[in-house]
Parts: C-alpha cells; sequence; structure tokens
C-alpha cells in the first residue's frame, strides 16, 4: 500500500474533528503499549508476512470477486460484482482482523486474549484464532445476549474459550464493553483486549482499518485485471463500519470511485428503532471515540435496533464519520424489510444465501443499480453468509426454518 494511504489518522488519532484516545488515564499506558508493539510490526516483514502466509492458507484468501450475471441482468442495469467475504474461514471479514490482531498480540509476548462480544460473531472470529494460535481466550457476554445467541455461545465453547456472563446493567453489548475494560486495565501486563471493529480508542481503528484492508486491496487487483479499469461505486453495509472500510480505504485517493455505505434504517428512521449513526445521529463521544452516534437531546445513548445483529450498534468508525463529513463517502440507510427484500433476491437469483447486514447493501446496489448503464462496475461486499441469520428470517418471512 502506497505509504500516502497510511496518512489518517494523524498522530493524535484524528480523522479530521474525529477519533482520539478519550479514556481514562488508567488506559493510557496499554494503548501506547500497543500503538507502539503495533508500528513495530507493521514495519516488521516476518510479521507482514506470516500474516499473509495464514490469510491464504487459513483465512483461504484471496476471496473470489464473482461477477454477480444473473442479479444483473434481472436488474438489467449496471454490472454488479460480490467480494465473497461469506467465503472466508467461519463465513464473514471478521476473521481478518481477529487473525491480525491475534498475530499481534503473540508479536507483543501477550499470552491471554479478551474481547466482548454481542451477537456473538466476533467472538467466534476471536475463539477461533485463539485456538490455533494457542491463546488463552476469554469472551464477555451479556446474560441477556448468552440468551439470544445460544448457538454462537456454543461454539465458542467448542472453540475451547470461556465465555464470562455479564449480569450488569441491561446485560448486553455495552455492559460487557464496561467488563471487558475493567479486566484489561488489572491484567494487562499478560493480557490483550482484541477489539472488533474500526470503533474505540486510537489506535484500534486504524489497526481495524489496516487489517481489513485486503479486502479492498485484493478487490482492486481483481477488477484491475478483469476489467483493466477501477470501479464506479463501492457499496457495503455499515455497522461499526470494518468491512465497509476495509473496502474503502484502498481506494480513497481515487476519486473516481464513488464509496457508499449503507447502515441500518431497522423500523424507519422516524421510529427510534434503527441503528443508522451517520444518517441520524448527532457528533459525541462513546467508547473511547468521537464519531456520529444515537443519543437523546440529554446525550443519553439510546436504544438501537436492526434485524441484523451485526449492524445493531449505537455509533460508528471515526473514519467513517469523516469520510462523510468531508464528502468522500456517502451514507444511505435501509429499514428492515428492504434487507430482507435483498436477502431474497440473491438467494433466488444467485444460489447465495448473505448475511442479513450485507442484505442492506445488495438491496441498495439492486436499487442503484436498475438507473445505471450496464458499463458501469458495482462492488458490493459481501461481508458473510446467512447461515447464522435463518432463525430471524424464518420468523420474519413466516416460513417454517
Ligand atoms: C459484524 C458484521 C458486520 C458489521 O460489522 P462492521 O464492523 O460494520 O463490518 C457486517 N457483516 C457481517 C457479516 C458481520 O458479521
Amino acid at each position: 500500500m502506497a505509504i500516502k494511504d497510511r496518512q489518517l489518522p494523524n498522530p493524535g488519532g484524528y480523522f479530521g474533528q474525529f477519533g482520539g484516545k478519550f479514556v481514562p488515564e488508567t488506559l493510557i499506558p496499554a494503548l501506547n503499549e500497543l500503538e507502539q508493539a503495533y508500528a513495530k510490526a507493521s514495519t516488521d516483514s516476518g510479521f507482514q508476512q506470516q500474516f499473509q502466509q495464514l490469510c491464504r492458507e487459513y483465512i483461504g484468501r484471496p476471496t473470489p470477486l464473482y461477477p454477480a450475471q444473473q442479479l444483473s441482468a434481472k436488474i438489467g442495469g449496471a454490472t454488479i460484482l460480490l467480494k465473497r467475504e461469506d467465503l472466508a474461514h467461519t463465513g464473514a471479514h471478521k476473521i481478518n482482523n481477529a487473525l491480525g490482531q491475534g498475530l499481534l498480540a503473540k508479536y507483543m509476548g501477550k499470552t491471554r486474549i479478551i474481547a466482548e462480544t454481542g451477537a456473538g460473531q466476533h467472538g467466534v472470529a476471536v475463539a477461533t484464532v485463539c485456538a490455533m494460535l494457542s491463546l488463552d481466550c476469554i469472551i464477555y457476554m451479556g446474560e441477556e445476549d448468552i440468551k439470544r445467541q445460544s448457538s454462537n455461545v456454543l461454539r465458542i465453547k467448542l472453540l475451547g474459550a470461556e465465555v464470562r456472563p455479564v449480569a450488569s446493567g441491561s446485560r448486553t453489548l455495552k455492559d460487557a464493553i464496561t467488563e471487558t475494560i475493567r479486566d484489561w486495565v488489572t491484567n494487562v501486563h499478560n493480557t490483550y483486549y482484541l477489539l472488533g471493529s474500526v470503533v474505540g480508542p486510537h489506535p484500534y481503528p486504524m489497526i481495524v482499518r489496516n487489517f481489513q484492508s485486503v479486502i479492498g486491496q485484493e478487490t482492486k487487483e481483481q477488477v484491475m485485471a478483469m476489467y483493466h479499469r477501477l470501479p464506479d461505486y463501492l457499496i457495503a453495509c455499515v455497522g461499526g463500519g470494518s468491512n465497509a472500510i476495509g473496502l474503502f480505504h484502498p481506494f480513497f485517493n481515487d476519486k473516481s470511485v464513488k464509496l457508499i455505505g449503507v447502515e441500518a434504517a431497522g423500523q424507519g428512521l422516524e421510529s427510534n428503532q434503527h441503528s443508522a449513526s451517520i444518517t441520524a445521529g448527532k457528533v459525541g463521544v462513546l467508547h473511547g471515540t468521537k464519531s456520529h452516534l444515537l443519543q437523546d437531546k440529554h446525550g443519553q445513548i439510546m436504544p438501537t435496533h436492526s434485524i441484523a445483529p451485526g449492524l445493531d450498534y449505537p455509533g460508528v468508525g471515526p473514519e467513517h464519520s469523516y469520510y462523510a463529513d468531508i464528502g468522500r463517502a456517502t451514507y444511505v440507510a435501509v429499514i428492515d424489510s428492504q434487507a430482507l427484500e435483498g436477502f431474497r433476491l440473491l438467494c433466488s437469483t444467485e444460489g447465495i444465501i448473505p448475511a442479513l447486514e450485507p442484505a442492506h447493501a445488495i438491496y441498495y446496489a439492486a436499487k442503484l443499480a436498475a438507473d445505471l448503464p450496464q458499463e458501469q462496475l458495482i462492488v458490493i461486499n459481501l461481508s458473510g453468509r446467512g447461515d447464522k441469520d435463518l432463525d430471524i428470517v424464518a420468523e420474519a418471512i413466516g416460513m417454517e426454518s
């Protein structure tokens, strides 16, 4: 990757006015240690080679860039290509970051990994990598989420990790985050906190973005090899924002490439039952970083909703807030029923069952493609496969599972 691509964030961890390190004093040494270790690892050819080799041999990279001819024909407009992160080991893009940070933890001499998970997908990715790298693994999870996500809890346990139930507060993700940070402060000498998206205090948004940028780097090479030119649109769903920034970032300086992030409008933006942080939120500080958030007029974080478990988060990565601010990317929102339409469209045209998160991007891309000529190239990041969501879909469309 060219040096100029790495200019963001600035040394303080800011993307324009967004990002930073809004944490208690006790966490600063741990973040500084991480930042220094990452700087060293990212210029260490041995470390980079190990990451690339495991991307190839363990994750199965490069993932294909698939020209979705049946989908494109059905819509009758632009040419749609799918970046097949659903074919990565464990069925989603989260493994790219879990692997990168797992290797970084080892590089730092840490033996114990902690992470928090809401829907359980990040917990599964972390437990997977920890099994393979022989690292102790503890996953904090709210008691409510443990009840709702029993199959992921089972996966995490089968992979040899411990699930620690969190009984405080609303017993969901934000309480699990609090417990994970408490553990990290106490055990930082041997413990690595493995964050799951491009959120949190600096340097996490930068580290996670760089490990996920393998998606955009491969996409660029693949489109160039197939069409001898850059794509016209990149479209990805945005929860915390890691799969989207991983696709977008390597194209940041390619100004002809339009970037579109699709947020979850849930039951509608007027309903207060959504997760559209950029489209409908305000700037504030959450979990150590300054970005767009869903908050009420008193600054309280609002409850969120999305049919896609991975999009159900009240904040978003600071780099997305910056891209929105400077107009480099556009952010739109798609409601639950539209995401289900996108889901069914891909199932029936291409024989691919997508996760509900990228189903949001599929719906938006299909609408956009209809009004464009065939020569226009649209890449959708198919961030994960849909097996995990079958119960939700069955209930939503009233079909027996
Ligand atoms: C977790 C998840 C997401 C949302 O996370 P980002 O950090 O926004 O990428 C999207 N798609 C899938 C399949 C996921 O598992």
